[in-house]
């Protein structure tokens, strides 16, 4: 597992911070459910790369998973990439290692 996942995270919330300030200087009059909307839409972009950020790290573990027929180990072939669509239509990119067992030739994701 990479531990350093979160490592960028100072660097989104600094984006929606200094986003909504800007915005808020632009749209002085904004009421209160416009401000509201403005901040669920930042935050919904934050949410969605903290998801992908998570996500990857698990599915950067060195070690392939075992063969659930044989019991050999599985050898990573490439990646396979996974659009996941969360709250306002965010897209989250998720690539996920695709693990094959060579003697049984039969392939699967890691679970998640
Ligand atoms: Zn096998």
């Amino acid at each position: 597992m990479k531990q350093d996942f979160t490592s960028d995270w100072h660097t989104l919330t600094d984006e929606v911070m200094s986003g909504m300030k800007e915005w808020r200087q632009a749209h002085p009059k904004a009421t209160l459910k416009e401000i509201e909307q403005e901040i669920d839409v930042k935050l919904a972009g934050m949410r969605a790369r903290m998801i992908a950020n998570a996500a990857m790290a698990s599915a950067a573990e060195e070690q392939p998973p075992k063969c659930q027929q044989c019991g050999g180990t599985m050898e990573w072939r490439g990646e396979h990439v996974r659009m996941l669509v969360t709250q306002h239509d965010r897209e989250v990119e998720l690539k996920r290692h695709y693990a094959v067992c060579p003697t049984c030739n039969v392939g699967r994701f890691p679970p998640g």
